[in-house]
């Protein structure tokens, strides 16, 4: 084989690993262009959901471009060091696309967002994991887990709490049914489940409250656990400062609370893994 054909064929062969999970259970069958998405499924979908969708993304789009402003990075999952060399050699960001791609999946696929678009699977429409995508989609690629709290508490703030919960709630109950297994970075690079994305959710919210929206974005484009920079401390700082205000939450009111809480601890006690299944899925 020449050595042309053999990259050719090898980029290839790449492309498709890293894509397995999405393509092979995808017969797109129907396209549908509206509102500046253009969604893709295998026909099955019902107009009723299809328009639900198109309406839910196009309010959360003009909603997040809103709070963003001149911080959107659309489409940009170029990594930090990648864009800060671009920018050294003066290289601009392609344009937007005139319509964003929108996969709707079965279920053995995976919700994600790429520069291609987003992915989404069906099952999770309910959940509002469109908003969640289109969230990192319009924001652009950062490090874990600032980049899923982003997702996690934007979708809260426009989409309502999940479970009628709010992330700060739930991350109360974590600490307080010992579920919580922190924050750590390193841990989360190979992979978080629900519990992580509902701290790293809160744990977000809290940066946002402390110094505002622009100043968290700066620190979203910032070399991986750079909070020095923006915030005047360390990491651990700050980790140790949002546990507190959690736990100084008053919550013996919150109706909340106690349904989460008996919602986990009933799990707990039917089966020690249930509780953790149950919150497994990340996006
Ligand atoms: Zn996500």
């Amino acid at each position: 084989m020449e050595r042309g054909t053999f990259l050719a064929v090898a980029l290839l062969a790449i492309a498709q690993a890293g894509c397995a999970t999405e393509s092979a259970d995808v017969e797109r069958t129907r396209t549908v262009h509206g509102q500046g998405f253009v969604v893709e499924d295998d026909g099955t979908l019902e107009p009723a959901e299809e328009a639900a969708l198109l309406q839910e993304l196009a309010e959360s789009r003009a909603k997040i471009l809103h709070l963003f402003g001149k911080t959107a990075a659309i489409g940009d999952f170029r990594t930090w060091k990648e864009r800060s060399e671009a920018a050294c050699a003066g290289a601009q960001l392609p344009a937007p696309p005139v319509e964003i791609r929108v996969v709707v999946v079965k279920k053995e696929g995976r919700c994600h967002a790429d520069e291609t678009g987003l992915t989404i699977r069906r099952d999770h429409l309910k959940r509002k994991d469109a908003t969640h995508e289109l969230v990192h989609y319009l924001a652009g690629g950062s490090w874990r887990p600032i980049d899923e709290g982003l997702a996690v508490w934007l979708t809260e703030k426009l989409q309502g709490p999940a479970w009628g919960v709010p992330v700060d709630v739930r991350s109360r109950v974590y600490f307080d049914l010992g579920m919580d297994d922190g924050l750590d970075r390193e841990r989360m690079r190979l992979g978080m489940n629900r519990r992580d994305y509902d701290l790293a959710g809160s744990f977000v919210k809290f940066l946002i409250d402390e110094k505002g929206l622009d100043a968290f974005m700066v620190l979203y484009r910032s070399a991986p656990g750079d909070y020095h920079t923006v915030f005047g401390m360390p990491e651990q700082d700050l980790l140790a400062k949002w546990r507190e205000r959690i736990h100084a939450m008053n919550v013996r009111q919150d109706a909340s609370y106690y349904r989460f809480k008996d919602y986990l601890a009933n799990l707990r006690s039917a089966d020690d893994h249930a509780a953790d299944r149950s919150l497994q899925g990340g996006h």
